[in-house]
């Protein structure tokens, strides 16, 4: 790895581990962090859950699982360029996406309607409950005793209420609506993030048919990138035109985002990562135009294809799934695998009696695979499935 820049995150200085632990002989504190994640149950099943598409519709859409994968490929890019921590990004973003539900976003919108009156629901908070408590790998404590760093990059969003009760890593939270800003490693892969499901989503949306190249011609970003390959290639076949016109698509985004947060960080020149911290503003950005561009894509995507109705109509299965299975569950514990059961005591104990019961409850849930899920509701109520 090339030397780190002095705003990087190192791991020699690294906040630290909630339990101290002797460090390892031959890999540093965060490639140790992203270890456990690759090998934690959550982070496997990311790869049968939804992005847009559930995952049955088809093999060639993203899942959770390539999603993460393409955002760790893309942040060590950004990360490698501005000289910052390759290892931490990758861990952050492989780690980003563990608390999904099945169903993606419907999934959560669902499971956060059934726990309005405990406390809510939101993938994450989610994502560090699965590192901080609902791991149970190691021998000497429950999660996976990941850094601060590492924590503080999973918890990308929480709201000034629940920060107070999450400790040292959500006190950027803890002003209103104005969050301090992590460490730049932890806003590599905020951005990185959007670029890929962005562009992804494009591409998946069009092999499902949902999205129409006309409609995507009128968004400047696709628009100029797809023109230029098509003047390049008059002869190529459609697929790799879209293939090459994203490919471009990503790449100027990325360029931007280096060029721009390179520019910022030399203005600014930020000693340490503790003065990343307490800053007025994040420091990886895109430039003001490109930002406008990245905008005006995700709102196409909203509208034409995150609220398309073949995708609508998969949103309203998933709620409906959610939620009986919820209700279902809150109203008899006993058909709970005995694991839960056990779960919902000790949460019970903890958190208050039916509080405790819908948070176990919404964690078994949020753990489900999208096949698991349709697999529990047919055992449950399908009279002629076997349970
Ligand atoms: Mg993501």
């Amino acid at each position: 790895m090339a030397i780190l820049a002095p705003y990087a995150a190192f791991d020699n200085h690294t906040l630290g581990r909630q339990r101290e632990e002797i460090p390892s002989k031959y890999r540093s504190e965060f490639q140790r962090d992203r270890d456990r994640i690759i090998h934690c149950t959550a982070f496997r099943r990311l790869e049968y859950k939804t992005q847009v598409f559930v995952n049955h519709e088809g093999d060639l859409f993203r899942t959770r699982l390539t999603h993460s994968l393409e955002v760790a490929q893309i942040s060590r890019t950004v990360a490698r360029n501005l000289r910052l921590n390759e290892d931490l990004v990758e861990t952050i973003a492989l780690a980003h996406d563990l608390g999904h539900t099945p169903f993606g976003h419907a999934g959560q919108d669902a499971l956060n309607q059934c726990m309005q009156r405990y406390g809510g629901f939101e993938h994450n908070l989610q994502s560090l409950r699965i590192v901080d408590e609902l791991e149970e790998r190691y021998p000497d404590f429950r999660g996976l005793n990941l850094t601060f760093e590492a924590r503080e990059g999973i918890l990308k969003n929480c709201t000034p209420k629940q920060a107070k009760t999450l400790g040292q890593v959500a006190v950027r939270f803890l002003n209103d609506s104005d969050p301090m800003p992590p460490s730049l490693e932890a806003q590599v892969v905020n951005v990185c993030d959007e670029v890929a499901y962005t562009t992804h989503d494009i591409d998946d949306g069009l092999r499902a048919n949902l999205l129409n190249i006309r409609r995507l011609r009128e968004q400047r970003l696709f628009n100029e990138h797809y023109s230029t390959v098509l003047k390049e290639y008059p002869n190529l076949s459609h697929r790799r035109i879209i293939y090459d016109t994203i490919r471009r698509i990503i790449n100027e985004q990325v360029s931007n985002l280096i060029e721009t947060s390179r520019a910022q960080l030399d203005a600014i020149q930020p000693r340490n990562v503790e003065e990343v911290r307490v800053a007025d503003e994040n420091m990886i950005t895109f430039s003001a135009l490109m930002y406008e561009k990245h905008l005006e894509l995700k709102q196409f995507l909203k509208t034409h294809l995150y609220q398309h109705y073949r995708v609508r109509r998969m949103a309203y299965k998933a709620l409906q799934v959610i939620k009986r299975l919820f209700e279902t569950f809150m109203h008899d514990p006993y058909l709970l695998p005995l694991d839960v059961q056990i779960e919902i005591q000790t949460l019970q104990a903890k958190l208050g009696g039916e509080a405790g019961r819908a948070r176990a409850i919404a964690d078994y849930i949020a753990g489900m695979t999208d096949r698991y899920a349709i697999e529990e509701y047919e055992k449950l109520f399908n009279p002629i499935s076997l349970p």
